[in-house]
């Protein structure tokens, strides 16, 4: 069994299609997902779902990219949501230099208001990071280290990075790129891990993993994420997803809803 520990099931590539998707993700063994929202709407909808179904929890948060979404009581209605029950993280929020918000300070400042709204909550941090390592990692290191800080979700950086990370409390989460052919680079960091840290997510409808890559994705392929990782520390897929998915639990603190 494992856990999808990053999926917009809200987004609308995916949503007409939850039930099929749904059912899909359970037949491959998924107990659970975390849906990710990306601004308020999309924050609103996961926490809808994860309202309606037992075996999705929600997140909360603005992206990067989202930053134009922000009215001066987002933050306020977030905080708000973050205090459900089943809302069990803060994002994505992070910095993202490809994509994200051309004024980097702007995108500075909401992952820094962010950090500290989730700190303030409790609740652990999802952190999207495209090439902009260096300023995670110094907001990242000014917030201070906590236990269950977050996960670094679809990560991409180095060994040396993640070490950094791991020693703030964050997690390291892989997505598809991992199986990706020429993603050698990723494989390695990924094996350098402590399995104890190490999360899988697929972040669909994005990134599907090989043989898949190019479609949609949806949350039954972490299978394919969780056996590349299992191969990686030489183990089965049978033996390792209990690992992975005892990870996701503590992080988000799942065990409040699940049994066994
Ligand atoms: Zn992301
Ligand atoms: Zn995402």
């Amino acid at each position: 069994m494992l856990i999808d520990s990053h999926a917009h099931l809200q987004d609308p590539d995916l949503l007409p299609d939850l039930e099929d998707v749904l059912r899909r993700a359970q037949d491959a063994g998924v107990e659970g997902i975390i849906c990710v929202g990306y601004d308020l709407s999309s924050s609103q909808l996961a926490v809808k779902l994860a309202e309606e179904y037992p075996f999705i929890w929600a997140a909360v948060g603005v992206h990067p990219e989202n930053l134009d979404s922000l009215a001066p009581d987002t933050y306020d209605r977030l905080a708000e949501l973050a205090k459900r029950p089943r809302v069990v993280a803060w994002g994505e929020v992070g910095l993202d230099y490809v994509h994200g918000d051309p004024d980097r300070a702007r995108q500075k400042e909401a992952f820094r208001r962010q950090l500290g709204i989730a700190q303030a909550l409790n609740l652990p941090v999802i952190i999207h990071n495209r090439e902009a390592h260096g300023d995670t990692l110094a907001i990242l290191e000014e917030a201070g280290p906590r236990q269950q800080a977050g996960v670094m979700h679809c990560f991409s950086g180095s060994a040396e990075f993640a070490r950094e990370c791991l020693a703030l409390g964050y997690y390291i989460s892989f997505a598809g790129p991992v199986t990706f052919k020429n993603a050698r680079r990723v494989r390695e960091v990924a094996a350098t891990i402590p399995a104890e840290r190490l999360l899988c997510e697929t972040d669909s409808p994005y990134l599907s993993p090989e043989p898949y890559r190019g479609q949609r994705n949806e949350p039954a392929r972490v299978v394919e994420v969780a056996t590349q990782l299992a191969s990686l520390f030489g183990e089965t897929l049978e033996t390792f997803a209990p690992r992975l998915t005892a990870n996701a639990r503590r992080l988000f603190d799942l065990d409040r809803f699940l049994q066994d």
